[in-house]
């Protein structure tokens, strides 16, 4: 299937199907005349899929550039080295760039785009559960700064992204678990029917992830640029943040959301935002998916995001919901959250 993103500037699909992939030749000649093809990839893809990608791709004058995995390829030396081995392998400004990986990959390679001279056209092809529900959805790219996750980046559109699900048959079960986080997320500010399904356990992985990108998408399409509606993709992402940072990041982001959604919920309950049936069905619902339960301390978690948002004047703009796939912005002091954990916190 095809889902459209016809964003205010430009316009272009997310294909999405049980090999997809084998799609990839007839989509780049829809999209690009030339004959060079650069792909960047991490060692893990590559290593599964190098072939599978030189064969489809036989056609092409094909170059792979391979980083090394892990968040550590989002830094501002491997963005500089990609872009010179890009430039070492004669890359010109209308040749074609595929991202090729995890949320890693095309945040790393989305930033590389938009700004190897001034942008180049490229596809997203996410390997990895998180990057085919969340972040080769929406157009952020990023790599990091010694000041913190993300800080350097920009908002760069695909020209395509393939979603093939076929390819989380190699995924470690520990990188679906954090996938499946945002999965829940998306169901609980957008979706009534994938909370249902996941509360029954009975929903295919295409479906899921489809619904999962629709609710992306549709958040997307109203705020580009994440100055309003966007921010409801952060629904646990308050306190997920927090927690990630806190354990030096030993905590992964999908088990550290998971925390953080089920502390939304209960601040939102005792804020009497949120009704109260909610937070044992999202329980049940992380726990099916095994990301339940941490032992995290609220009460430094709160601390801690505001000290990280000092100039806040005070107040802290949270993701709640009214009720399943109903999230709204509020404002919170730091007592009104103390005060939600006050039994634990005396
Ligand atoms: P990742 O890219 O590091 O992938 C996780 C691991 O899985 C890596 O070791 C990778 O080599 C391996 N892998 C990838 N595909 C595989 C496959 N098919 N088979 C076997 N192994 C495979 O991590 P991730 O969780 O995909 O992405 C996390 C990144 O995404 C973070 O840097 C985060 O900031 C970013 N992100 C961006 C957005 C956005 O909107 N741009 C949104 C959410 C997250
Ligand atoms: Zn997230």
């Amino acid at each position: 299937m095809r889902i459209q993103m016809s964003l205010e500037k430009q316009s272009y699909d997310i294909l999405l199907d049980h090999k997809a992939i084998l799609q990839l030749p007839y989509e780049i000649k829809n999209i690009y005349k030339g004959q060079k093809v650069f792909i960047v990839t991490d060692e893990n893809v590559y290593k599964f899929y190098a072939n599978t990608l030189k064969s489809l791709l036989a056609e092409f004058n094909v170059s792979f550039v391979v980083v090394a995995p892990g968040e550590q390829a989002k830094s501002l030396a491997i963005y500089e080295s990609v872009i010179d081995t890009l430039m070492e392998q004669d890359m010109k400004r209308s040749d074609l760039l595929i991202a090729f990986g995890g949320g890693v990959i095309g945040d790393l390679v989305g930033f590389v785009a938009s700004t190897m001279y001034r942008g180049v056209p490229y596809i997203q092809i996410p390997t990895t559960l998180l990057a085919q529900v969340d972040s080769s959805v929406g157009g952020k790219t990023a790599i990091n700064s010694h000041k913190g996750k993300n800080m350097i980046g920009t908002f760069y559109q695909p020209k395509l992204v393939i979603i093939d699900p076929d390819f989380l048959r190699t995924l470690p079960n520990f990188e679906y678990k954090n996938g499946m986080a945002e999965v829940i997320k998306s169901a609980y500010i957008g979706d009534v029917v994938l909370q249902e399904k996941l509360f029954k356990g009975q929903i295919k992985t295409l479906e899921m992830i489809e619904r999962a990108i629709l609710v992306k998408r549709n958040v997307v399409l109203k705020d580009e640029f994440d100055l309003n509606e966007r921010m409801f993709l952060n629904f646990g992402h308050t306190f997920g943040h927090a927690l990630e940072k806190q354990s030096n990041y030993e905590i992964a982001h999908g088990f550290a959301v998971a925390e953080g959604m089920l502390m939304a919920v209960h601040i939102g309950e005792k804020l009497g935002i949120t009704p109260k049936h909610i937070q044992k069905d999202l329980r049940m619902i992380l726990e099916k998916y095994d990301l339940g339960l941490l032992k995290s301390d609220p009460v430094t978690l709160i601390d801690d995001v505001f000290y990280d948002k000092k100039n806040t004047h005070g107040e802290l703009k949270m993701i709640f919901i009214t009720d399943i796939g109903k999230p709204v912005i509020q404002p919170v002091s730091k007592e009104a959250l103390y005060e939600c954990y006050h039994s634990q916190a005396s």
